[in-house]
């Protein structure tokens, strides 16, 4: 089990020197309790400290990173069994599939639509991850192509590497080792071979058995070949099987009672009968790379919204970002709304306008997501927020009048926002769903 704040406290030297970076003991004890501390960076560790303390802080998933660049991913580095007890880290990472008995020009088209396809939603620009490229030709001269053909058309999109046989994964390794794919995947017949290729090119290996015996086993023989970074595919029959297995290995690796099951887990989502149910149920439970076949548009959508919904940190509102954001095409004398950047907010507001067609200005201010009624209670949105925002935003050149529509929770600041801007303020409805019958009823320029 990880050491608490506490237990790691009475470790440590309780000089209080600050040379960790931490303003005492007791502040770098929490740091390593929460994951995120360095025990190196206490220069006063006696031997024992550090090897208890390094054992018991360091992550219970491994990270291990595919790709180089601007797209490469990381997955793992998690630190709990439930979203809601901290948050997850790292996003399931998708990647769609191409075979190398496809021609070319097909490849070449898949690469293309996987490096564009995205869906912006609530501010953030979600993307699929990258390409799995599978060796069903068994020919490794085939796979070296795929890869090749692959490489041509996107060279910076990660890949997962899929071939049993090592001598296909060499020559795939040939056109992008350098580019640090994931091996997928060593078995007890290939790890040796697949082990020294992922030494020899610097990759991520994906270990793949039938059972969690098995596995655990061949994670220790790659771990004794000198493979640190390894990714777990435990290859289930059916998806009902992949359920417990992947909580499993995930409530081991947390506890830190198989320290082998220590990393992320891999999931082919193409082995099953219903790949949509197999990508929702990967994401949901503990996969870290999924690969698919092409998904049509609404699966794409779905596994896409679903993601960021498990990924974000319930612990932080989802933010907008602060702007001037016009609806429609606002002229000078348009109205100008002011309310706060969390997301549920700016999104119902702007529906609500745009089905009112009254072209517009949101001032979106920023309350590091917190809704109205809530920044309003704790001040964050206040007359000086409101005043810098209309300043940094320019909003005066945009429009000619100088009217300022607050949402009816903001009314408690209608006085003070006036006297500190020197705009006019109008009290706005408290449900958005009233603001097109606001409108036309109050706003004159
Ligand atoms: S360096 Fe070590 S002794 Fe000094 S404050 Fe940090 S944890 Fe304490």
């Amino acid at each position: 089990m990880p050491l608490k704040a506490l237990d790691i406290y009475k470790l440590l030297p309780k000089k209080n020197c600050k040379e960790c970076g931490d303003p005492t003991c007791l502040t770098f004890a929490m740091k390593l309790a929460s994951g995120k501390g360095d025990v190196t960076k206490c220069p006063y560790l006696d031997e024992d400290a550090k090897v208890v303390l390094g054992a018991s802080t360091r992550p219970p998933i491994q990270l291990v990173r595919v790709g180089v660049g601007e797209l490469r991913f990381g997955v793992g580095d998690e630190f709990v069994l439930f979203r809601h007890e901290k948050t997850f880290y790292h996003p399931t990472a998708l990647m769609i599939s191409v075979s190398d008995r496809w021609t070319a020009d097909e490849i070449r088209v898949q690469t293309r639509r996987v490096a564009s396809d995205h869906l912006v939603r609530v501010g953030a620009d979600l993307r699929l991850n990258g390409i799995a490229i599978r060796n069903d030709s068994g020919s490794p001269e085939a796979f070296g192509k795929a890869v090749a053909a692959v490489e041509e058309t996107a060279t910076h999109l990660p890949e997962v590497l899929m071939a049993t046989d090592p001598a296909a994964q060499e020559a795939g390794l040939a056109s992008c080792g350098h580019f640090r794919p994931l091996i997928h995947a060593a078995t007890m017949e290939t790890y040796p071979a697949m082990c020294g290729l992922a030494k020899k090119f610097g990759c991520p290996l994906v270990i793949s058995a039938p059972d969690l015996a098995t596995l655990s086993d061949l994670s220790k023989r790659c771990t004794a070949e000198g493979v640190a970074r390894l990714m777990l595919d435990v290859s289930p029959s059916s998806l009902a099987d992949y359920i417990p297995a992947a909580t499993l290995i995930r409530r081991l690796a947390i506890c830190r009672a198989q320290p082998e099951f220590g990393y992320p887990v891999f999931l082919d989502a193409t082995r099953y009968g219903n790949q949509d149910t197999a990508i929702a149920l990967g994401i949901l439970k503990y996969a870290s790379v999924i690969a698919t076949e092409t998904l049509p548009p609404a699966t794409l959508r779905a596994a896409l919204t679903l993601r960021q919904n498990i990924y974000t940190d319930p612990q932080k509102p989802i933010q907008m970002n602060p702007g001037l954001y016009p609806i429609g095409s606002p002229g000078k004398d348009a109205p100008v709304l002011m309310t706060v950047n969390f997301s549920l907010t700016f999104f119902t507001l702007q529906g609500y306008l745009e089905s009112a067609r009254v072209p517009c200005y949101m001032l979106i201010v920023d309350t590091e997501g917190l809704s109205v009624l809530t920044a309003v209670a704790s001040g964050k949105l206040n007359e000086t927020l409101v005043k810098e925002s209309l300043k940094r935003f320019d909003v005066g050149s945009s429009v000619t009048h100088r009217k300022l529509i607050i949402p009816g929770y903001a009314s408690p600041l209608s006085g003070r926002i006036e006297e500190e801007t020197g705009w006019k303020v109008l009290v706005g409805p408290r449900d958005a769903a009233e603001i097109g019958e606001y409108l036309a009823q109050e706003w004159k320029s």
